[in-house]
């Protein structure tokens, strides 16, 4: 407010799009947004920065191999998945937390979840699939190519993915998708729940952000081809997203860090808070030669007979997939696929395009030690393995093919070096750090002012949302929760005073209301509990964010074990809130 002069300035890379509601139409133009001192204040910006960075490397890399021919440009591309819940609208005005907050506070577990699978592999229900429809034609009006819908694991929770565009379009449209079903959803009566969280237990939802580049001509760069072994651009680009991610591990993980996240990258769910990279066996083969010598050979999937004989063959891929890692090969594109489903993917891909091409600026100056543009193919072959080598050997520690969701992995990412950043408190530092300054510095992506000024707000928004989300608590276990409590034990106690009058023996009663009468107590004590810490908060930034998780977050699950404990005994018709049988399973 005290220096508060802005400018934007038109995307012409973005198209316009118009949209319209029941009795009116606006222009949108994507625009970036800056300050009076040129930086950043948008995110917009920094990704197109990115981009031009990225573009700059990689030709450079095409250069060298003479295959830049008719490019002009090289683009980052980008298709994301985005996994939501929907409930019923009456539901979710009827739950304060889903209101202020986007997630339950409170809720005991539905005696049926996802232990049968049956919604993930069940038939799109019929409301929905009119709601998906819907929101398909509204975003092909809007230019949005989205192409798959599918239900996904928890009850009551889907999936909407486009098709790949350049990554600076596919987030404006990743924004519009969000929209677009937020606001389609209304009108069939739903809600569209976007948050990472919003049902404790049950699996969370992500935005799976595909990623790779291509040149301007249409060409993949992270296409393996069919005889990968003698693709040396093509491992070039492979080994250099490899060093990239495994140099700015911290900082990968930083730009997925959120509070919403947290709950599911510091849980046993997809993906864990250590950033590793899933390659598959055909690329592991490859590295492993690479390693020792120039590759010889490429591993072939072959066919899958299927015993049937009306059944056809099926051309096997070289590897399998792992649905566990946090950056997995996927084919001929990298899936980061700890994003929230909440989030804006154009942070996150300024991150990967800014390392990546700070990487194929490294790979490419130590190749141009021995080998200049135009230098013999046997040169250039000899000076690429020769730096290839070495960089496999130093950061193939990033590489884990195994179970990421397994305990082991935990021990073993640390024994191997990796950081492990549980919390986006311990994540977001890493924004700041010398490497991560280095390469937005270098690239010229953003300066030390902007990287400060971004985490500064991740940290206050982190500090705000939960303080949010304990205040609610609180006001919920106030003034809908303890009410409920006291009138079934008034009930309760009522009813023993009858049995008493009536000389029936109510010793079992007795000893119910004694356990029952503890539980309130306890939601007493728990209730100050959270409002002292909540009360004992100070300061600002990291330092506030740090109480919030050490000292606010262990309170609230306190009170919400309280709360979910009497609910499994409150009488139903006493209960304030909606269940999570009800919110999940009435479609
Ligand atoms: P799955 O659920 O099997 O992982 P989906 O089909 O739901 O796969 O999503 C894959 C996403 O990856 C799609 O949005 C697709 O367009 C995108 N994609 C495919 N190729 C590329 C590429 N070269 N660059 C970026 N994204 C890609
Ligand atoms: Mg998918």
């Amino acid at each position: 407010t005290f220096e508060a002069r802005g400018y934007t300035a038109w995307d012409a890379t973005s198209p316009v799009f118009i949209r319209r509601g029941s009795n009116h139409a606006t222009l949108c133009i994507p625009t970036a947004f800056v300050s009076y001192t040129g930086e950043a204040l948008d995110k917009k910006t920094p990704l197109l920065r990115s981009m031009d960075a990225l573009s700059q490397q990689a030709l450079r890399v095409l250069r060298l191999f003479g295959t830049d021919e008719g490019v002009s440009r090289v683009f980052s591309t980008c298709g994301c998945e985005q996994e939501y819940f929907l409930i019923d609208r009456r539901f979710h005005f009827a739950r304060p937390d889903l209101l202020a907050t986007g997630r339950t506070l409170f809720g005991a577990q539905a005696t049926k979840a996802h232990q049968l699978d049956d919604h993930y592999f069940g038939t799109i229900p019929e409301r929905v699939l009119a709601f998906m429809a819907e929101v398909e034609s509204e975003l092909y009006r809007l230019g949005v190519p989205v192409k798959t819908r599918h239900n996904e694991v928890s009850p009551s929770q889907y999936e909407i993915a486009p098709i790949f565009e350049q990554a600076n379009i596919a987030a404006d449209h990743q924004q519009l998708v969000m929209s677009v079903l937020r606001s389609t959803a209304e009108r069939f009566g739903l809600r569209c729940l976007l948050h990472e969280k919003p049902f404790a237990e049950i699996n969370g939802s992500g935005k799976h952000n595909n990623w790779s580049m291509s040149t301007d001509t249409g060409v993949n760069l992270l296409d393996p081809q069919d005889e990968t072994h003698t693709n040396l651009q093509f491992m070039v680009f492979l080994c250099a997203v490899i060093r990239a991610v495994d140099l700015h591990a911290d900082l990968l993980r930083a730009s997925i860090a959120s509070a919403s996240n947290d709950h599911r990258l510091g849980a046993n769910e997809a993906p864990p808070a250590i950033i590793s990279i899933f390659l598959g066996d055909m690329l592991t083969d490859l590295l492993e030669q690479l390693e020792s010598g120039a590759p010889s050979s490429t591993k072939r999937g072959g066919t899958l007979e299927l015993g049937a004989l009306t059944l056809p063959q099926l051309p096997r891929d070289p590897g399998d997939r792992n649905r566990t890692s946090p950056f997995a090969f996927t084919g001929n594109k990298f899936e980061l696929r700890a994003v929230g489903s909440s989030q804006p993917i154009a942070w996150p891909n300024t991150v990967l395009n800014a390392i990546v091409a700070d990487s194929l600026d490294f790979v490419c100056s130590e190749i141009e030690k021995s080998a200049k543009p135009g230098a013999t193919e046997a040169r250039l072959r000899s000076a690429t393995v020769g730096v290839l080598k070495k960089i496999v050997k130093q950061h193939k520690r990033v590489i884990f093919n195994g179970d990421n969701y397994s305990g082991d992995w935990h021990s073993e990412a640390e024994r191997r070096g990796l950081p492990v950043l549980q919390t986006t408190v311990d994540a977001l530092p890493s924004i700041t750090g010398k490497a991560a300054v280095e390469v937005f510095k270098r690239h010229k992506v953003l300066s030390k002012n902007e990287l400060v000024s971004r985490q500064t707000i991740y940290a206050e928004q982190y500090a705000t949302q939960l303080e949010i989300e304990a205040r609610t608590m609180l006001s919920l276990a106030r003034r809908l929760i303890r009410p409920a409590v006291i009138r079934h034990q008034t009930e309760l106690a009522e009813g023993i005073a009858a049995l008493q009058a009536a000389d029936v023996d109510c010793e079992d009663q007795r000893l119910a209301l004694d356990e029952f009468v503890g539980l309130v107590d306890q939601l007493s004590d728990r209730i100050t509990a959270l409002e002292n810490r909540v009360e004992g908060l100070a300061g600002e930034g990291l330092k506030l964010a740090r109480q919030l998780r050490d000292q606010v977050i262990p309170a609230m699950g306190d009170l919400r074990e309280t709360v979910d404990s009497l609910e499994g005994i409150v009488a139903d018709d006493l209960w304030p809130l909606p269940t999570y049988a009800e919110m999940l399973f009435i479609k």
